[in-house]
């Protein structure tokens, strides 16, 4: 069956590349985020730019106040479609959600998403191909870490603006559900669980409570919204497939409260001051400006040089026409 989802999505590809010949779009700033600012103060943060600060204050600025647009990945185009099919997934009733529907509806979330998102992400049909392939290699493997006909989800893909003290933080969870569990002594009890999924490939068990830091945040936003504290977080990561859980606590999500207030502030103090050191480490290899802005490693006559090509490519493509252009519309 998963042979049949490949061809039926090399099908699919071969026809988005004739379309997307005729209709080309690309967005300025494909990787903005929803995090907005004044110049002098911060008005919201998300739990994905929070992390980014944390990493590396110099990387936040990069995205969030200069916003210098970076070249959409192919992995994050598989985590976007992902996630789309696998939230449409749960749209269907129980008996619908099985392995050959979640490839539909992966092949459908792709076909939407490349003419809006990433016109221009292969280079090839072949190129689309292999990455389609791929992509259903790991949604395949999403059925052997949980059956999507044991529950019901509470919340899908929640958009959650939240205001906590003079703060504001915003974040999407993936989805939340209610589980039963059978304690050794036959004791039911019903957990209130958050569940993310990655489609990038699962950290070492050592490193893996650093990857609970956005689950935290939303753990936090459920508490301050709904009165309630949630019993779980997991992690599912596709590609593995690996699965992480972490019961949660009050006294965690108090911690979290702290650590979100003292972001908040020393960001705010970073825009007054205009500061952003930056803080090299293992990650910078996975940053996208390493090679072309980070002062750690470019002159700033590369650095000069690299950011008009970067401003130029960009430029580039928000002038290409459309199709929307061309008719008028
Ligand atoms: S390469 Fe490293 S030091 Fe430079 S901006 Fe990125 S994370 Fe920061």
């Amino acid at each position: 069956m998963l042979r049949a989802a490949v061809d039926d999505l090399a099908n699919t590809a071969a026809f988005l590349r004739s379309e997307s010949e005729s209709v080309t779009r690309w967005r300025y700033g494909h990787a903005m985020t929803s995090d907005t600012h004044e110049r002098t103060t911060l008005t919201t943060l998300s739990p994905s730019r929070a992390s980014d600060f944390k990493q590396c204050p110099q990387m936040y600025k990069f995205k969030s106040i200069d916003r210098i647009p970076t070249e959409p990945t192919i992995h994050q185009a598989r985590g976007t479609a992902a996630h789309l099919a696998l939230e449409r997934l749960f749209e269907q009733p129980r008996a619908q959600r099985t392995p050959e529907a979640l490839y539909r509806l992966f092949r459908d979330a792709w076909a939407e998403l490349k003419k809006t998102e990433y016109p221009d992400l292969f280079d090839s049909v072949e190129d689309e191909r292999a990455w389609g392939i791929e992509s259903l290699g790991l949604l395949a493997g999403y059925f052997s870490i949980e059956d999507p006909t044991s529950f019901e989800p509470e919340a899908l893909e929640m958009d959650l603006t939240v205001a906590i003290d003079d703060m504001t933080i915003r974040g999407i969870l993936d989805r939340m559900e209610r589980i039963t569990t059978t304690a050794p002594d036959g004791t039911e009890s019903e957990l209130l669980v958050i569940t993310d999924y990655k489609t990038g490939k699962a950290p070492p068990e050592r490193y893996a409570s650093q990857a609970f830091f956005a689950l935290k945040i939303y753990a936090l936003l459920i508490r301050t919204t709904q009165g309630i504290t949630p019993d779980r977080v997991r992690l599912l990561y596709l590609n593995g497939p690996t699965e992480y859980t972490l019961d949660i606590t009050d006294s965690q999500l108090d911690a979290m409260h702290q650590q979100l207030t003292a972001l908040w502030q020393a960001i705010n103090k970073a825009i007054r001051t205009d500061t952003w050191p930056t803080s090299q480490s293992v990650l910078c290899d996975w940053c996208d400006f390493k090679d072309t802005v980070c002062p750690a490693f470019n002159t700033a006559a590369e650095i000069a040089v690299n950011r008009a090509a970067i401003d130029a490519a960009a430029a580039a493509k928000i002038a290409r026409p459309t199709s929307d252009s061309v008719s008028g519309t």
